[in-house]
């Protein structure tokens, strides 16, 4: 910028409307109108050297009061053209351009001169006309003395208004000055500060503020905002360097204030926007980057198929919405985010669960769904009536509300078997669900989402993994869930074995309602007692008591031998187990009520069987390469085994041969003592209960358990000691009350039962007595054992023994009356499975034997007891020992 600029005394004068050059400001204007074309050409284009034109900002009279303040560049060359228009109109009558000619231009008395710092001449086609585009810098300002509109363009008489250089200098020392410079310098450098921020472009105003007079900077400064024309005009008025200064830092002052309003408005939007649009933006990067790898399996599609996923899994409307409404919530997350993953498996969740899949329920087929029943199961003719029963309303009413079933009775008599049958009998699928252990209510409901780790109920779950809503599902050891703090499975069962509340069963995980009604649920236990009674109202019980020896027998021979050869890849062409081993097996090997350890023990010989035959295979191979028989790998106890040694094939026998050698190399037939090398010494046998009772002091009792019915000895000792009576073998409060009023009641009876000569002897002097149930390790309670404590007392009081072959069970009062007990057929199988010849049973009891298998009754002789003394009457060899005393007496 030019320091001082020698102004002539008359300036060809370009008419600005409605905008203001200052000095110091540049414009680049396009020139268009006759007048203007004629100034710039005369002036400017024509001559050597650029010369200066004077640029006067005129008025409209509409709008002194309402006019843009901001004129691009394009409307300033506009403006030049009316302004030049409004010239020639002001000489011709004040018509303007053809427009109103009320219009009434109002010309400054003030201007800028202006240099032009770049020309361009430019031809408009077809018409020929010649337009300039002006680069112009302003430099003064001037006075009008007297304008000239009369020519092609207007001149005008001036007068220099800037200041001289000596005048300045004197300005320079007022200190109004120097304080109005610091306090424009210092508002200057902070909107400097700030532009440089935002648009890193601050550096060469800040070197212009640190060179230029601040007189000067004034001008440039408020030259480059957008202030009104007004402002403008009263900025080219400041002639006083100390008015301009003042009225500058007004205006940096009120541009900053603006700047910082509009800046905190963005900064909040912007903090609203930015994070989806950061997150929107990485993600289109990671797709890109991903499209590079080639790596597809990329968090888009990802999200794509599982909406797919989510489409396909017919869901309720209203679910569908709430599905929809996470999947939005899961695609705004970045999956590094906490919750991402979680919100990703409930999804899963929600599109992977049978919301409306279904198998297909063909006709039923009665006839054959029985002869699958019967098929599948031996004997049970009750129990596969009941079920068929059920089958048959189903087939006449299939959306009919059957009972639920529940299976009762001890492990591996069929139960979950059975409840498949019904599955594959129905055509619908099965599904398991142990509820063993469960005590805490949110393995049948779920886990609320909020926990961590939170997952579905064993339900919901359930129906996941079955894939279909209507499956078979069996509620497995419904008897085992327990209620502790965290609240009661059971309850959380009745709702879900409720038809009325199940068709909307709220898994708390999932945290929408499931419909549940169309699941049949057939449940099994092994006890009844330790079912909630709501929960056991709302099932049919069915009773499973345990098998007998011989219906072990036909099971094994007829379902369980052909499966296990099958499951191990034989045949009964390379293992025959006759059915006399079959019955050893039974009788030494298993003492269980199923016969799940008797199915473990006839697989444990179909191992021992396939290795044989895998290791046969294997020793022809090699004797064929190198001409004999490498050491088998049997395990030791089969390796000593004789009857199995392996066969030598010679060299040169030809493949034929080879093959043949399998099959005419005869089966194994198992025998009692391949049964002991594979299965061990015989765990039980018969001499049992002969060898424990085998001295004074010991009886045979009859007890119930989860496992079914068992035989439990009750062993009696007297030690010297202080009359005390010790209880071992981690017994109940129920089962030791029961050995005190044993003990009293044969305390009471000392004379009648002579077992001291008078009765007023106490059977405890001097001693203590000690009572011990074996299988110490096992829990106990309840109160039939009673009088199989009693009897053990006498014996040992008496010192005679009980009879080996006699059990016993009944609860005994004080005054010795027998009462009658649970479980009673479940005991008198147990009897028959431990050999025991005769059961003493509570008089009361006789009713239940109903329900035993007429094989077990007629090869057990049941002997009924009202008091104790029928009791002992039959557990002693030749009736009450103390008859014995009389008759030895007489
Ligand atoms: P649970 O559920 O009562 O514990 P399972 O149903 O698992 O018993 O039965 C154990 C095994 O015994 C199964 O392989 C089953 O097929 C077989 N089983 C039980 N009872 C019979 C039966 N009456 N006829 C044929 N197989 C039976």
């Amino acid at each position: 910028m030019a320091e001082s600029v020698e102004l002539p005394g008359r300036l060809a004068i370009l008419p600005f409307r409605n905008k203001v050059l200052l000095p110091g400001a540049f414009i680049r204007i396009r020139c268009t109108s006759q007048s203007s074309v004629k100034l710039v050409e005369q002036e400017l284009w024509q001559r050597e050297e650029k010369g200066l034109i004077g640029i006067l900002p005129v008025q409209d009279a509409a709008e002194t009061t309402s006019m843009d303040s901001m004129l691009s560049q394009g409307v300033g060359s506009e403006s030049c053209e009316r302004s030049s228009n409004a010239q020639v109109s002001t000489s011709d009558a004040h018509k303007v351009d053809g427009k109103n000619p009320s219009e009434v231009i109002h010309w400054h008395n003030r201007g800028v001169a202006a240099r032009a710092l770049h020309l361009s001449r430019g031809v408009e086609k077809p018409s020929g006309r010649v337009t300039y585009i002006v680069v112009l810098e302003g430099l003064c300002r001037f006075n009008i003395e007297e304008l000239n509109t009369r020519g092609p363009y207007c001149t005008a008489k001036i007068s220099p208004l800037e200041m001289t250089k000596s005048e300045m200098e004197q300005v320079e020392q007022d200190p109004d000055f120097v304080t109005l410079s610091r306090q424009f310098k210092a508002i200057a450098m902070e909107l400097i500060s700030i532009l440089e921020q935002k648009q890193k472009t601050g550096g060469r105003i800040k070197v212009l503020l640190e060179t230029l007079p601040f007189h000067k900077l004034a001008d440039i400064f408020v030259a480059s905002f957008e202030i009104s024309f007004e402002e403008q005009l009263c900025m080219l008025d400041s002639v006083d360097p100390k008015v301009r200064l003042s009225k500058a830092t007004e205006l940096v002052d009120r541009h900053l204030q603006s700047i910082r309003v509009a800046e905190k408005i963005t900064q909040k939007v912007e903090g609203q926007l930015s994070k989806s649009q950061k997150e929107y933006l990485l993600r289109q990067q990671m797709r890109a980057i991903k499209e590079e790898l080639g790596d597809n399996d990329d968090d888009e599609d990802d999200l794509a198929s599982l909406e797919r996923k989510m489409q396909n899994a017919g869901m309720p409307s209203n679910i569908w919405k709430h599905a929809q409404r996470e999947l939005r919530r899961l695609k705004k997350m970045q999956p590094q985010q906490p919750g991402y993953n979680s919100s990703r498996v409930y999804l899963d969740l929600l599109a992977d669960l049978p919301w409306q899949k279904a198998s297909e329920e063909q006709e039923m087929d009665l006839k054959a769904a029985k002869d699958h029943l019967d098929c599948d199961h031996y004997g049970l003719v009750k129990i596969k009536q009941r079920i068929f029963e059920y089958l048959a309303v189903r087939k006449l009413k299939p959306d009919a509300r059957g009972p639920v079933l529940c299976f009762v009775g001890p492990p591996g008599v069929g139960k979950t078997s059975l409840a498949s049958s019904i599955a594959a009998a129905l055509g619908r699928k099965f599904i398991r669900i142990s509820l063993g252990g469960v005590k805490d209510e949110a393995d049948i409901r779920g886990h609320r989402r909020t926990y961590i780790g939170s997952m579905p109920g064993r339900l919901i779950d359930g129906l996941k993994r079955v894939g279909v809503c209507n499956p078979v599902m069996l509620l497995d050891e419904i008897d085992k869930t327990g209620s502790d703090v965290r609240g009661d499975p059971a309850s959380a069962l009745l709702e879900v074995l409720d038809p009325e509340q199940n068709k909307s069963f709220n898994d708390h995980y999932l945290n929408v309602p499931f419909d549940l009604s169309k699941v049949i649920f057939v449940a099994t236990a092994n006890r009844m007692q330790p079912i909630p009674p709501p929960l056991l109202d709302r099932m049919e019980v069915i009773e499973l008591p345990g098998y007998t020896a011989e219906e072990k027998l036909r099971i094994a021979m007829q379902h369980l031998i052909p499966r296990v050869l099958d499951q191990h890849g034989l045949s009964s062409a390379f293992l025959q187990i006759p059915e006399d081993m079959v019955k050893l097996v039974i009788q030494r090997y298993t003492r269980e009520a199923g016969v799940r350890n008797l199915e473990r023990n006839l697989a444990a010989l179909a191992r021992a069987a396939a290795v044989r035959v895998a290791e046969r295979e294997q020793a022809v191979s090699v004797s064929k390469d190198v001409h004999k028989i490498t050491s088998p790998l049997l395990d030791n106890r089969l390796a000593e085994g004789a009857e199995m040694e392996m066969e030598v094939i010679p060299i040169g026998v030809n493949n034929h041969e080879i093959s043949n050698a399998f099959r005419i190399a005869s089966p194994l037939v198992v025998d009692e003592a391949m049964l002991e090398k594979i299965l061990g010494p015989p765990r039980f046998d018969d001499r049992e209960a002969a060898d424990r009772v085998a001295t004074p002091g010991v009886s045979v009792g009859l007890v119930w358990t989860a496992f079914g019915g068992e035989v439990q000895f009750v062993e009696a000792t007297s030690v010297v000691g202080n009359g005390e009576l010790h209880l071992t073998g981690q017994l109940g409060d129920v089962i030791k009350e029961s050995a005190q009023i044993a003990l009293t009641w044969v305390r009471a009876r000392v004379a009648d039962l002579k077992l001291a000569a008078a009765e007023e002897t106490d059977l405890l002097q001097g001693k203590d007595i000690h009572i011990h149930f074996p299988a110490g390790a096992v829990p106990k309670d309840g109160p039939s054992a009673g009088v199989t404590l009693v009897t053990a007392l006498v014996s040992l009081f008496s010192q005679k023994n009980v009879r080996a072959d006699t059990a016993m069970t009944g609860e005994m009062t004080l005054r010795g009356l027998v009462l009658p007990v649970g479980g009673v057929k479940d005991k008198v199988l147990a009897a028959h499975r431990y050999g025991i010849k005769r059961v003493i049973l509570p008089d009361r009891n006789l009713k239940d034997l109903v329900e035993v298998p007429a094989a077990v009754l007629s090869s057990l002789e049941i002997l009924v007891a009202k008091r104790m003394e029928d009791v002992l009457e039959h557990a002693f060899d030749g009736g009450c020992p103390w008859r014995q005393h009389q008759h030895s007496k007489l």
